[in-house]
């Protein structure tokens, strides 16, 4: 037979401390959700240089823009 007592435990997990834009280093705040900007993510296609590598980039509004004004074709577009 086992007899139970009640233990308290404390887990530790990562949680978002701060959002850096990748471009410009602009501290977008630390709500994942709720800040101007967004991410851009990039995932090479089989036999490219890069292949097997997934890149996330944090952008602020302005980078945001930058980006797009870099493209010289308009990139797919899905309205939310
Ligand atoms: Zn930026």
């Amino acid at each position: 037979m086992k007899s139970y007592k009640k233990i308290t435990e404390t887990t530790e997990k990562n949680v978002v401390d701060k959002i850096y834009c990748n471009r410009c280093k602009k501290d977008m705040g630390n709500f994942e959700h709720e800040y101007e900007g967004g991410n851009v993510e990039v995932d090479p296609v089989y036999g490219s240089k890069r292949d097997g590598e997934l890149y996330t980039l944090d952008l602020c509004d302005n980078c945001i823009n930058w980006f797009f004004e870099q493209l010289t074709l308009v990139p797919k577009i899905t309205y939310l």
